[in-house]
């Protein structure tokens, strides 16, 4: 694929480094929100808190030397929930529990789905505003988003799901109009129900980036991928973004049995746990990845968003990662 990114004009080093999307959210705009929620503040204090945050780490992607930036979502709560408030056709219910001790206020389908105008679009033109390195632009895909709301409207999942795919085909057609050479599909629920994978999940990402221009990287996690590789190939990406580090880098004996044949950003970052990688731990994550894969094929990253961490674990973390790629590229 990396005909594709020079055809969009991106040069990239071999081995790039990146993030999955999310970074941990200042005191100052945990506080910020609050206040707005409480009514205390307005939406316009909110959002100059929200972009001064974004500056911070965009400076911060920088000065670490990561190869392709994130916007660092200072402006979204949850990821599903974010996008069910700016389309047409759901509402929202109280606070629910997933995952261990995700609370999400749960969006539900009462219409139909509808993209009503750019979601995303403001917040990548102003991240990508603010460095010559490019931005991805990033959204929560149809699956993910039909898996986590209640649905009372449409007769199947099928039907959720591929309606929300066309809903979100018009903000991934809006984020390249205005520039974003690659964007991100977050479908960390596409493993839920395997079945569902060839039945409409890879459908739906197909009407999602149909068309569009741009390096397309899906990012799975909460991954049981024994159950959908090699199959999830088929899903029409050029970059699969996988939690690995976390499965102890399992995914290597698959790949020894079905050879992946995309690319890959191997997650090689722990993001669930406060330990700060060494460069040597991430070195050799990276050489074993390194030995089911070629490196023009390879990107590196944390297994998943940082928002979880603290800012100082994040950078370490970072720091350590980006000082193992250097190496391992010396090396190749
Ligand atoms: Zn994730």
């Amino acid at each position: 694929m990396r005909k594709k990114l020079r055809d969009l004009g991106l040069d990239l080093p071999l081995l790039p480094t990146t993030t999955v999307g999310s970074f941990p959210k200042p005191a100052y705009l945990q506080e910020a929100r609050r206040l707005h929620a409480a009514g205390k503040i307005d939406v316009r204090r909110l959002r100059e808190l929200e972009e001064k945050a974004t500056r911070e780490w965009i400076s911060a992607q920088l000065e670490l030397g990561l190869d392709v930036l994130v916007d660092g979502e200072m402006y979204r709560g949850d990821m599903a929930t974010y996008f069910a408030e700016h389309l047409d056709g759901f509402g929202i219910s109280g606070l629910v529990r997933s995952y261990g001790n995700r609370y999400y206020r749960k969006p539900v389908i009462k219409g139909e789905v509808r993209w009503r105008g750019p979601i995303t679009v403001e917040w990548w033109r102003f991240a990508q505003g603010l460095t010559e390195k490019p931005v991805k632009g990033m959204i929560t895909g149809p699956y993910t988003m039909m898996d986590w709301s209640f649905n009372e409207f449409y007769p199947s999942r099928r039907d959720a799901c591929l309606a929300l795919a066309r809903a979100l085909h018009e903000e991934v057609k809006a984020l390249a109009k205005a520039g974003a050479r690659i964007i991100q599909i977050d479908e960390p629920a596409i493993s839920a129900r395997p079945k569902e994978l060839p039945e409409f999940a890879v459908e739906a990402m197909r009407t999602v980036t149909e068309g569009v221009n741009a390096y397309f990287i899906t990012h799975i996690c909460y991954g049981a991928f024994e159950f959908i590789y090699p199959q999830m190939l088929e899903l029409p990406v050029d970059n699969f973004d996988l939690e690995t580090s976390n499965s102890n880098l399992d995914l290597v004996d698959l790949f020894r049995k079905y050879p992946f044949t995309k690319d890959i950003s191997f997650g090689l970052v722990d993001v669930h746990s406060h330990v700060v990688e060494d460069r040597r731990t991430i070195e050799a994550r990276i050489r074993r990845a390194l030995e089911v894969v070629r490196p023009d094929q390879l990107w590196v990253d944390p297994d998943c968003g940082l928002k979880t961490r603290t800012a100082e674990e994040s950078i370490g973390k970072l720091r350590a990662m980006v000082e193992a790629v250097k190496s391992v590229r010396e090396s190749i």
